[in-house]
């Protein structure tokens, strides 16, 4: 089980702090863990939570709320860049 010793983490100036972590089973049926992060809303500065595999080493959270999210559309390009042939944007995302 991994510790998770960083409790903040800062993106681009902007805060994340993690309050918790949930139980999460992957579409393959493996038991894993969502590290649980809370942030306020790039647009309107106010605080939500973004769910991310506790496993990855990928941070990379949205940036504002559930209000002010644009679907299918990530903040970070260079992501999208190394993965071959863009697949449709995770509409649970
Ligand atoms: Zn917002």
């Amino acid at each position: 089980m991994p510790d998770v010793v960083q409790n903040t983490r800062v993106v681009d100036g902007q805060l994340y702090t993690l309050i918790g972590l949930e139980p999460y089973v992957r579409r393959d049926g493996r038991l894993t863990s969502l590290a649980v992060w809370r942030s306020p809303c790039a647009t309107c500065g106010a605080p939500f939570e973004v769910r991310i595999p506790a496993s990855s080493n990928r941070f990379i959270p949205n940036r504002r709320c559930q209000k002010h999210k644009q679907p299918g559309r990530r903040v970070n390009k260079s992501h999208a860049a190394r993965t071959p042939l863009a697949k449709p944007a995770n509409p649970r995302s």
